[in-house]
């Protein structure tokens, strides 16, 4: 007996590491939340519901983000790492439901009032300028290494991430959180990375999107100036523009959305981990 249980410890052991060198961030993760996992190991390959995930070092620890959509089905996913010496882990998640919230929206008068024309009008313009800020470039390496700072050195939230918004018949639902700020606010780039998109657009106004690299970007929306340009290289909490409300605003605010490959999630939650 001995010597049976001395053999499977040994074919046992070298294959599955203990999940103790895994650290999985929010401990009760919803649908729109980022997750971030830490991996306090030599890492070859991690994936996340089958698909690659990829690493970068914060803290000395290898880490990865990855986002929940909003449409992420509820239920138990797994991350699997693949370590150096080859062993394999896995740590199951559970993506829980969002509690869905609907308030109505009006259409400010500058886009032509509560009218079904301008509510057309609105979500053809929105899909417009949704569609050219997809696919946005990302560099292949993480760009910061610092700590994620709020672009605003006041936070007042005056609208969260994840409502519905009913303007007419249609729906849109809020894919960023709106903090209170006064036209000519300072509006500092959330960390380390390089302008991707610097312009106007007629919803979301003056537009400004960094890259932190490896499918990491944020947004800052409605400004009423922009100081940097395409290409442009910034700095941690460098001032890029001022606040405003150009464009879909009824009053002063800077939107801020954070996008991970392309999936806008909760940057409140996002700016937990970090905290
Ligand atoms: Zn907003």
């Amino acid at each position: 007996m001995l010597k049976l249980h001395i053999l499977l410890t040994l074919l046992f052991l070298p294959l599955f590491s203990s999940a103790q060198n895994i650290t999985i961030a929010p401990e009760n993760i919803i649908q729109g939340d980022p997750v971030m996992i830490t991996i306090d190991r030599a890492v070859k390959r991690v994936t996340f519901d089958n698909t690659n995930v990829s690493t970068f070092t914060y803290n000395k620890k290898t880490s990865g983000l990855i986002p929940i959509s909003l449409t992420k089905k509820p239920g138990d996913y797994i991350f699997k790492i693949e370590l150096k010496d080859g062993r394999m882990m896995e740590k199951t998640i559970t993506v829980k439901e969002r509690k869905e919230i609907e308030a109505p929206l009006g259409i400010p008068e500058k886009l032509g009032g509560n009218t079904t024309a301008s509510q057309n009008n609105l979500v053809s313009t929105l899909s417009k300028e949704n569609a050219s800020l997809e696919n946005i470039k990302t560099d292949s390496k993480a760009l910061w290494s610092k700590a994620f700072k709020f672009p605003l050195k006041e936070q007042i939230i005056t609208d969260p991430y994840g409502y519905n918004r009913k303007t007419g018949e249609y729906t849109i639902t809020h894919k960023g959180t709106d903090f209170r700020a006064k036209e000519g606010t300072k509006v500092m780039a959330m960390n380390a990375g390089v302008v991707r998109s610097a312009r106007i657009f007629s919803i979301y106004g003056n537009t400004i999107v960094v890259d932190h690299g490896l499918g990491l970007q944020t947004f800052y929306m409605h400004l009423s100036k922009i100081n940097v340009k395409v290409g442009d290289t910034v700095r941690a909490w460098q001032i890029i523009g001022l606040s405003g409300q150009t464009g879909y605003a009824e009053s002063p605010h800077l939107h801020t959305t954070v996008r991970i490959n392309g999936i806008s999630i909760d940057p409140m939650r996002f700016m937990e981990f970090f905290k």
